[in-house]
């Protein structure tokens, strides 16, 4: 009998992808059904008072209820987790991590180190590091800009499976340049034409990426193919942009996310006329702040922070060992080359966009040099509320705008009834000094523990 070779073809495929499927069932014990958080501070999310003493219940991957702990009563077959004396706040939104990156000193190394200790696995094992490292620190949902395209999916997959810990992750694979930089080629497409740029997009929306990351060296018309090409497919762009001329092309063609802008690179402060319009237009700004202008000055007052061991445990030895190695001559590395110039022009740079009261989102290019996935994010906190950020809007930056950014908000970003459980808690009052971040004792993703403090405040009824 003459079979027909494309059945038995598609047949092997579902046979595949349903054995993956079992493979990939969580090894982790399963989270409860049902969950209360009682006691502490709750911050939900909107710029409005905390809520005292406060109780959130939660079932199956959503919140179902949020009221002061007085009158919510928690029902039979509840886990409780005790939050008194500390407080609950939604799940941080990182706009800007890199999970191929750990901190290390210099792209130029790191990369080959990877090749030549074991390639893609190693790559996998660098991702799902930085994955977790982001968990920890109470991150629930972040974007990577820019790694490989197969690594991205894969990391992103066994994070959503349960395979890796990690926050939900929104991928861009590679990014789209006229003009490739240092890192390698799978992190990068490099393009000479409109057209390019589009089939670029084309192909990454086909292989199921998240977000699209412009990179540098692109021209308006390159901007404008992008953006169309990738609103058609439902995907948000993220552009790379420090100079004034990329911000303005890039906000007036339609690209969503302005990464970088306000971070002072080479530039000084923009015209007042830019910061104006990109306030008016309602386009979210991402500063990332904190990398090189800040880490620089930061760790020459306390070198010590490269040798901390929280950080030490959260990396694979092997991997530490080269991340130590990358930094004993810090100082000079390419990376801070310039700093001295975005020294004298960070607090201008952000400063323009705090009071300016454009959409401030937050995130950190985590992973570059020094700049660790464990703190990058309370560190970026730290310098907007320094330079006049009230820690209320912080928090939203960190939360509620954070998803508004993404196009989540129907899900994410603020604890309220029918919201993903996304919920952290910590230690001390942000409200008083955002630093309190860096003390995320529990975290609550999608209803899952992920994270438990060591003292355990567990109780099940
Ligand atoms: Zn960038
Ligand atoms: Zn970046």
């Amino acid at each position: 009998m003459k079979r027909r070779w494309w059945l038995t073809a598609a047949a092997a495929v579902l046979l595949a992808a349903a054995v993956e499927r079992v493979l990939a069932q969580p090894a982790r014990p399963a989270s409860p059904r049902r969950l209360a958080l009682v006691g502490g501070m709750l911050l939900d999310g909107y710029d409005a008072p905390p809520l005292h003493h406060a109780a959130v219940l939660i079932e199956g991957d959503r919140i179902v209820r949020v009221g002061p702990a007085a009158s919510t009563p928690v029902p039979e077959g509840y886990t409780v987790i005790d939050t008194s004396g500390r407080t609950m706040m939604p799940g941080l939104i990182e706009l800007h991590a890199h999970l191929v990156l750990l901190g290390h000193g210099n792209y130029a190394t790191w990369f080959p180190w990877i090749d030549r200790n074991g390639g893609d696995p190693m790559l996998r094992t660098v991702m799902t590091t930085a994955a977790a490292q982001l968990l920890d620190a109470g991150i629930t949902s972040a974007v990577d800009l820019g790694a490989p395209l197969e690594a991205s999916l894969a990391v992103r997959r066994d994070i959503d499976t349960g395979k890796a810990r990690g926050p939900r992750m929104l991928m861009s694979g590679p990014w789209i340049t006229r003009t490739p930089a240092v890192f390698p080629e799978s992190y990068q497409i490099a393009v000479d034409s409109p057209e390019a740029a589009a089939r670029a997009v084309t192909h990454l929306a086909d292989a199921g990426v998240d977000v699209i990351k412009a990179h540098s060296g692109l021209r308006r018309e390159d901007y404008v193919a992008i953006a169309e090409t990738a609103h058609r497919r439902g995907l948000r762009v993220h552009a790379h942009v420090y100079a004034e001329h990329d911000v303005r092309n890039a906000l007036e063609t339609g690209i969503d996310v302005l990464q970088h802008a306000g971070s002072a690179g080479t530039a000084p402060p923009y015209s007042a006329a830019l910061i104006t319009d990109i306030a008016n237009a309602g386009r979210p700004v991402v500063i990332t702040a904190a990398h090189r202008s800040w880490i620089y000055p930061d760790t020459a007052a306390f070198p010590e922070r490269l040798q901390d061991p929280a950080l030490a445990r959260s990396i694979p030895p092997a991997i530490w060992r080269e991340i130590q190695d990358s930094t004993t001559a810090w100082r000079a590395l390419p990376y801070f080359a310039r700093t001295d110039r975005e020294v004298l022009y960070r607090d201008r740079g952000v400063r323009q966009f705090i009071e300016s009261g454009a959409v401030l989102g937050m995130g950190t290019d985590s992973g570059t040099p020094l700049n660790f996935h464990t703190e990058a994010l309370w560190r970026e906190a730290k310098v907007h509320a320094d330079l006049g950020m009230s820690p209320m809007r912080v928090i939203s930056a960190l939360t509620r705008v954070g998803a508004t950014v993404l196009g989540r908000q129907r899900d994410l970003g603020t604890i309220e009834p029918g919201k993903l459980a996304d919920v952290i808690v910590l230690q001390g009052n942000p409200l008083f000094d955002v630093t309190a971040l860096a003390h995320v004792e529990t975290v609550v993703k999608g209803g899952v523990i992920e994270k438990r403090p060591a003292t355990g405040q567990e109780v099940r009824r």
